[in-house]
């Protein structure tokens, strides 16, 4: 990942590792990046609550209810939620 993704980088990577856990350099890609950008920050912080982004906890897997529900959250977040399912 570049040392400054943009929003649809981040959320994609974000979305790609949501059944397994953040590798060091992306935690630290998104933390940056939260930094400056408000939307991303409320949604990983959300996703921190959830799924316990980027800790170790994530060991166990997570309910496909919750993942499900992260995924919406990313995909409206990149303006592609309105697909019906
Ligand atoms: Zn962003």
């Amino acid at each position: 990942m570049t040392p400054d993704p943009s929003c649809t980088e981040l959320l994609e990577r974000v979305s790609e590792y949501l059944d397994q856990e953040l590798d060091h350099d992306t935690c630290r890609a998104i933390e940056a990046h939260c930094r400056h950008c408000v939307g991303c920050a409320a949604l990983i912080a959300g996703l921190r609550e959830t799924i316990g982004l980027c800790r170790a906890a994530t060991l166990r897997p997570l309910p496909e209810s919750v993942r499900a529900k992260a995924r919406t959250q990313i995909d409206e977040l990149l303006g592609r939620g309105r697909t019906a399912e």
